[in-house]
């Protein structure tokens, strides 16, 4: 069975099969009430800003 790669090596050239990828920076939303960008994505830290109040969280949370 011969196995088709994007490697120079085989000529083969692949296609996306789905939209192309989204920048990351398309998931961030500005919270108002502490002021801090945060990506919509880690669910951590949105459960913690979805409190009406609350602590800006530190670079390392
Ligand atoms: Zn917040």
């Amino acid at each position: 069975m011969r196995h088709r790669t994007n490697e120079e090596g085989t000529g083969f050239k692949g296609r996306d099969h789905d939209q192309p990828i989204k920048s990351e920076a398309q998931y961030l939303e500005h919270y108002p009430i502490c002021g801090q960008d945060l990506n919509m994505r880690d669910l951590g830290p949105v459960l913690h800003h979805a409190k009406s109040e609350h602590q800006p969280l530190t670079p390392e949370h």
